[in-house]
């Protein structure tokens, strides 16, 4: 019974190598699932396989078993379509010269070629900085039809992918040319794929995420790059022929010298959460992760690219505790910039006479209380229209002054303090300016003072 699966296996070899050009690797790679886990490659396979087909025929020669000529016969298939020259130095001692075939009809020899691609490879990855990487192929369509069609007619199911073996002997071999480097699968920082058509190496180089917190010190400047809507960036009149709105951004002030510093192509801003273009960004500053796409350099000093960013910006803004970072950072800090609580100053504009007294009753009018917001009339444009309740933790009033008052807010995150105030015509209830008797209030002046990360860091 144990003799049915070995006449299987070398059965079908036979049958292959008397119809088939097959390399080692091509051969050996319909049986990748047999003999795991040991350090033997398809290459071996195949070379095992071709090796005891051989000494078997060759027993049964010097044995005189079976059609001699019938024997003869698979070694020379095993010379000229094995591309065997063990088999044909056999066939010499019995007097026969045979020339082996050139070109595996399964991969057109691109395996023979591995030590090749991967020294290209190597010499791409050189150009660029990473701790880990991945070798990926591309394949001819071709190549993939062959041996989806030799595994229909031969009945093989213990086959692995060309492009799994490919990719990992070469990745094999580029590895130990490089110190303290790393195959990593699942979120490699470079992905070296070998162009087999075109003979060439492509890098895929992942993004570099850097986290840190800014201040804005400065008014007027957006967090993102406005593009001018008049013109959707192309130029026109009312932007000056600049395509954007506002001068620069906390995206721009940020991410243009670090660009600079990675070698990247271009870097995304994710911000927890926004200030308002007029209002400040104090005390421990907001969170953010820059995506800095393709970098070349990912080994960089982040003291250094804190201190030129801080230069570059000349006090509009300041970045501080830049780290390295990831994208599931990203992730964290969009999905929780809703949940965090912000503290912010506002300066109030109150349009006629008040009692101090009154505006001193906004402190416990406004401590703990649950606000309606229908969404503000300046973003209808842009956000669903719909009602949002949110926290107001605390609101102390800070100073009184000729204008109106000034008030320390904290509130849940995504509150609209300006509608807090104004009320924005009875679409926030209750609001400072309906707690006052319906008197005209405005904010003259909103800075975030803190943002509490707790739940983001
Ligand atoms: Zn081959
Ligand atoms: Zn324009």
């Amino acid at each position: 019974m144990d003799n049915l699966v070995h006449l299987m296996i070398i059965e079908t070899v036979k049958k292959i190598l008397q119809e088939n050009i097959i390399c080692n690797n091509c051969l050996g790679r319909q049986f990748a699932l047999l003999i795991t886990g040991g350090k033997i490659t398809n290459y071996d396979r195949g070379l095992s396989l071709k090796s005891y087909l051989l000494m078997e025929t060759h027993s049964k020669i010097l044995n005189n078993i079976g059609d001699q000529d019938e024997n003869i016969d698979i070694i020379k298939k095993i010379a000229e379509n094995g591309m065997f020259q063990p088999a044909v130095t056999t066939l010499e001692k019995f007097g026969i010269n045979i020339e082996i075939k050139k070109g595996c009809t399964i991969c057109k020899g691109i395996m023979n070629k591995i030590p090749y691609y991967a020294d290209k490879v190597k010499e791409k990855l050189e150009t660029v900085q990473f701790n880990n990487f991945l070798v990926g192929s591309k394949f001819n369509s071709e190549i993939i039809e062959n041996e989806d069609r030799l595994r229909a007619k031969y009945q093989l199911k213990w086959g692995e992918t060309i492009k799994g073996e490919f990719n990992r002997e070469v990745g094999k071999i580029v590895l130990k040319g490089l110190k303290g480097k790393f195959v990593e699968f699942n979120n490699p920082e470079v992905v070296a794929v070998v162009n087999t058509i075109k003979d060439e190496i492509e890098l895929n180089i992942n993004p570099l995420f850097i986290y840190g917190r800014y201040l804005k010190l400065i008014r007027g400047i957006p967090q993102t790059h406005w593009i001018c809507k008049n013109c959707n960036g192309l130029g026109c009149e009312e932007c000056n022929y600049k395509g954007y709105k506002y001068e620069t951004s906390i995206e721009e002030l940020i991410t243009k010298k670090v660009i600079e510093i990675c070698e990247g192509t271009d870097a995304k801003f994710h911000g927890a959460g926004r200030e308002d273009i007029d209002a400040l960004m104090l005390g421990t500053g907001r969170p953010f992760v820059i995506e800095i796409r393709a970098p070349k350099k990912r080994f960089i000093d982040l003291k250094k690219v804190e201190k030129v960013v801080n230069e570059y910006a000349e006090n509009k803004i300041i970045i501080k505790d830049l780290e390295f970072s990831d994208k599931y950072r990203v992730r964290k800090i969009k999905a929780n910039s809703q949940l965090v609580n912000k503290t912010y100053r506002a300066k109030i504009e109150i349009k006629s006479k008040v009692d101090p007294e009154q505006i001193y009753e906004l402190e416990k009018k406004f401590s703990n209380v649950i606000i309606e917001q229908r969404t503000p009339l300046r973003v209808l444009h842009r956000r669903v229209n719909k009602i949002r309740k949110k926290r107001i933790y605390s609101f102390k009033i800070d100073e009184i002054t000729d204008y109106g008052f000034i008030a320390i807010i904290t509130s849940q995150g995504g509150t609209y303090i300006k509608e807090l105030i104004s009320g924005d015509n009875g679409r926030t209830r209750p609001s400072v300016s309906e707690s006052l008797g319906n008197i005209e209030c405005n904010v003259l002046e909103l800075d975030v003072i803190i943002v509490d990360t707790i739940s983001i860091d």
